[in-house]
């Protein structure tokens, strides 16, 4: 595959309606968003958005959401491009389930696991003739802290049994930072990043994290709404040695620039309910304000990286501003592709944060 250079596509963005569910039904909430047929375009009330795609709820089908947006990057991470898929949306709008962060429970259809089959699937048809590496690394950004999800020794993080974890915590341990290297590659010191060979144990990452958010919240303090998760898959490719020295067993220079290594970082954002609605007490209020900051700087940053213009001028795109953006700073723009899902409940309920949701989205394109 070939990416489409040239073309003004860095920068995808598709919104997810799911379908009303129980507690909604319950509720006897009505269906407020319509989908224009055959078009991606969304209507709320008096307000019609147009995106790259539509899913759900008479859009296109979810399941064809993967092969659309995602399946490109995957292919992009063996060619050496970073990408980033980000799923936005308040609590509730299924951001989790989109994404596939949500542990067990999670469905196959879900991005991550899909990510994984045609992640291995072109391993297994390429191990001939490179040297593959595959590594994962899962942190949560939460009130502008970094947090291993991987490491079952972190406060507050649950312990597994059924998991080996290459390192280990150590009392004490410094917070996790993120550092730019002089080639501007972003790297996060401090956190785990695990080797993996199999996509059983791949699989088996994503769950240790999932279920380490999911344990390090309780029901009144929902911790994995107000934090953004981050599951990172990098690729190192290098090729087999027996291709690195040519007939005469001399090196051959050009494969030695045939290393690639990309990262695909896969994001479960903060719910992006307004902070008011989280409390008022001034502990909440804080962690809402900080919450807003990685999803305002990143609105920012995307909507900067799309307006060619801005670009071509050199504007300044704020990518220091959050923690958020400062890891994803390497993988957004560039040469790198970025695919935005805004996931919204269709309950009238929800038509104001919906609203918001698709405003955001808009921004981004
Ligand atoms: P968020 O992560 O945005 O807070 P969740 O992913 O947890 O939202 O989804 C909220 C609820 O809606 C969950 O019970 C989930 O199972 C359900 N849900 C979300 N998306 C879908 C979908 N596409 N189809 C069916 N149920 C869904
Ligand atoms: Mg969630």
């Amino acid at each position: 595959m070939t990416m489409e250079s040239g073309e003004d596509c860095s920068v995808k963005v598709a919104v997810h309606i799911r379908p009303l569910i129980g507690d909604e039904k319950l509720q006897g909430c009505k269906d407020c968003v319509t989908v224009v047929p055959r078009q991606p375009q969304v209507q709320i009330g008096t307000h019609s958005f147009t995106f790259d795609h539509v899913y759900g709820s008479t859009g296109s089908p979810s399941s064809s959401m993967f092969d659309e947006l995602v399946a490109p990057l995957v292919d992009g991470l063996f060619q050496g491009y970073n990408g980033t898929v980000l799923a936005y949306g308040q609590t509730g709008s299924g951001k989790t389930y989109t994404m596939g962060t949500g542990g067990r429970d999670g469905s196959q259809n879900s991005i991550i696991p899909q990510v994984m089959n045609a992640l291995f699937h072109k391993v297994k048809k390429l191990k001939h003739q490179a040297e593959l590496q595959l590594r994962v690394s899962f942190i949560e950004i939460l009130k502008e802290e970094v947090k291993d999800l991987l490491d079952p020794g972190s406060p507050g993080k649950a312990e597994s049994g059924n998991v080996h974890v290459a390192k280990l915590a150590i009392p004490g341990k410094p917070p996790i930072q993120i550092r730019e290297g002089s080639n501007g590659v972003i790297t996060l010191v401090g956190s785990t990043e695990i080797d993996v060979q199999t996509q059983k144990e791949m699989a088996a990452y994503l769950e240790l994290g999932s279920f380490s958010r999911a344990t390090g919240s309780t029901n009144m303090n929902n911790q994995s709404s107000r934090s953004h998760a981050i599951f990172t898959i990098t690729l190192e490719q290098m090729p087999k040695p027996s291709q690195i020295f040519s007939v005469d067993g001399m090196p051959n220079e050009d494969m030695f620039e045939d290393y690639l290594c990309a990262k695909l970082h896969l994001v479960d954002l903060a719910g992006s309910e307004r902070a008011k609605r989280t409390g008022s007490d001034g502990l909440r209020f804080k962690e809402g304000v900080h919450i807003n900051r990685g999803l305002l700087a990143l609105g920012n940053v995307i909507s900067a990286l799309g307006d060619e213009k801005k670009r071509k001028d050199g504007a300044h795109v704020p990518y220091r501003d959050s923690k958020l953006t400062r890891l994803l700073q390497d993988s957004l723009g560039g040469n790198s592709r970025t695919v935005m899902i805004a996931c919204i409940s269709p309950a009238d309920i929800n038509a104001e944060e919906t609203l918001n949701t698709l405003k955001y989205a808009n921004r981004a394109r």
